[in-house]
């Protein structure tokens, strides 16, 4: 089985990809389920949200069509308002899939400050803690997400580990995010060396995702990350009703 739990749709607005191009292109690649799994950004602007009402219909119909679809969402920044998550539980949601792209003033879109790259990691992972200990997400999306941006590579490992046995603890599962393999680089998100320590603390649960931004790109390395969590003996699955489902092997 195959599962490629983080695709963004028209929904978010950086695609533009219609639920039916994402299920054709599942289809060819032998996705057993897909999960869309939309920004939805905690921020002042507005710009990165949907209304979750509308938006929950109107995938409820197309599984009707496509049974593989999953509903999702990729929540930034829910520790700024965890109750949100409460609100929406007894939405027909599949997955919370829980994102940070912000860290203070040193990164992401609004940052304005000049910063080591260690520094930046640091409230990076400072934020990943915040959004693990206050909120019920369901999954961590792209738990190292700076090293897309960043020349170097810091692990501060403290505050890895202690994020690491919360969400085992939480029943948190990590997302292993592939979206870097397609763009040449070598690593996935997050990278091997914090996989191994999960597993190595006991961690098992992961889901794949592909952080697909368009039609074709939904599905890739599903099956690279797959052999990845197998070989690091983690159990890879997709959430259903907020549920996990392992990926049983056919
Ligand atoms: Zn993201
Ligand atoms: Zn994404």
């Amino acid at each position: 089985m195959l599962a490629d739990s983080h695709i963004h749709s028209f929904f978010s607005p950086d695609s533009s990809s219609s639920i039916e191009e994402i299920a054709i292109t599942a289809q060819k690649k032998g996705l057993d389920f897909f999960t869309i799994a939309d920004h939805y950004q905690v921020w002042e602007d507005k710009e990165y949200t949907f209304d979750v009402e509308s938006r929950c219909l109107f995938l409820t119909n197309k599984q009707k069509q496509f049974p593989g679809l999953l509903i999702g969402v990729e929540i930034g920044e829910i520790q700024n308002n965890p109750s949100l998550l409460q609100q929406w539980k007894d939405l027909p949601f599949d997955l919370f899939l829980g994102s940070i792209h912000v860290a203070g003033k040193v990164f992401g879109p609004f940052a304005t400050h000049n910063v080591p790259d260690e520094t930046v990691y640091e409230a990076y992972f400072s934020e990943v803690r915040r959004m693990v200990e206050t909120t019920d997400i369901d999954a961590v999306a792209h738990m190292d997400f700076p090293r897309r941006y960043l020349a170097s590579y810091h692990i501060p490992w403290d505050m890895v580990d202690s994020i690491l046995s919360l969400i085992i603890e939480k029943d948190i599962a990590l997302e292993i995010n592939t979206s870097l393999w397609r763009k040449g680089l070598p690593f996935s998100m997050p990278d091997i060396h914090i996989l191994t320590r999960y597993a190595q603390k006991g961690g098992k649960k992961v889901i794949l995702g592909s952080d697909a931004h368009r039609p074709e790109e939904v599905g890739e390395g599903i099956e690279k990350a797959l052999i990845l969590a197998r070989e690091l003996s983690l159990t890879p699955g997709y959430y259903k009703k907020h549920v996990f489902h392992p990926l049983e092997v056919l």
